[in-house]
């Protein structure tokens, strides 16, 4: 059903945005890659996605910071067939500071990338979802779209934010066909950023992997495991699908149930 769409997955050169971009590919959409990396692990994971499903997938390194590669981005995903289907807000900087320590450019760039840059593409997705009368955006949110944490402020505000860019892009459109704006809201997902914080953690206080795994999720009162970016990416396709063309505007979290439990005492 998703066979033939074009799907723009931000931030997909690893973590969440890879296996989103799998999940299409596989799923039979071309795929437009971005994000950064070394250039040949890039190129492999183009051409084995290409190759593996029979699929058209580009690659565009936009500075997701610069509203002009933004947009050169977005020309080149626009090209592939008949245009941009499916747009997944999944990109992220990520900066660690109290609010009175927080350095001012990291805020601005942190706005920019991960709040502004799905404005722009939301932006310029638009028209070419309204001509066609198909289209699904997917804005990546958090459970810190959800709830604070400290040291944070970055995040939280832009994955707050961007619940509102969901809302307000669900209200232009309603009513206009086959156009969607979801987000999702993960709690901790088991990713390359999430492997370097729990070697971080067990480095600094001495835990075995294990350990240091269990100890990531207490602190962030996650119960149960972490999420896998497959089940995920499993969540964007469903949003894709033409049964979900009735839900839009939502903020969906996948975080097993951290968020529902916030006020549990036990937790
Ligand atoms: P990641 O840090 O592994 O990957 C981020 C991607 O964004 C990379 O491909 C990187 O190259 C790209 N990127 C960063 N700055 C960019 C820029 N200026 N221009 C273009 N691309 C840029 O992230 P992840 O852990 O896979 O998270 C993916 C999404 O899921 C994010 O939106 C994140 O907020 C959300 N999320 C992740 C978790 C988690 O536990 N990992 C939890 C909740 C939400």
């Amino acid at each position: 059903m998703l066979a033939g769409k074009t799907a723009l997955v931000t931030g997909s050169t690893r973590g969440l945005g890879a296996a989103a971009a799998k999940a299409f590919a596989a799923s039979g959409c071309n795929v437009m890659l971005n994000g950064f990396g070394e250039a040949a692990a890039i190129e492999r994971q183009r051409a084995e996605l290409a190759e593996a499903h029979g699929v058209t997938v580009a690659y565009h390194g936009a500075d997701l910071a610069k509203p002009a590669e933004i947009e050169a981005l977005f020309r080149a995903a626009d090209e592939i067939a008949s245009g941009v289907d499916i747009l997944v807000n999944n990109a992220v900087i990520r900066h660690f500071a109290t609010i009175d320590a927080f350095v001012p450019a990291d805020w601005d760039r942190a706005i920019a990338v991960n709040l502004s840059a799905p404005f722009h593409l939301t932006r310029l997705a638009l028209p070419g979802m309204r001509k066609r009368g198909w289209g699904r955006i997917v804005n990546i949110s958090s459970v810190l779209g959800i709830g604070a944490r400290s040291g944070r402020v970055d995040y939280v505000t832009t994955k707050t934010a961007l619940l509102g860019l969901t809302r307000a892009t669900a209200a232009e459109t309603r009513g206009e066909g086959n156009i969607t704006c979801n987000a999702i809201c993960p709690g901790s997902v088991l990713t390359p950023n999430t492997e370097i914080k729990i070697a971080e953690l067990a480095k600094a206080e001495g835990l075995s992997p294990d350990a240091a795994r269990r100890e990531y999720l207490k602190r962030r009162k996650q119960p149960g495991d972490f999420i896998a970016p497959a089940r995920i990416a499993e969540l964007m396709l469903f949003l894709c699908r033409d049964e979900a063309r009735d839900m839009t505007g939502g903020a969906l979290p996948i975080d097993t149930g951290r968020s529902a439990s916030w006020l549990d005492e036990d937790t």
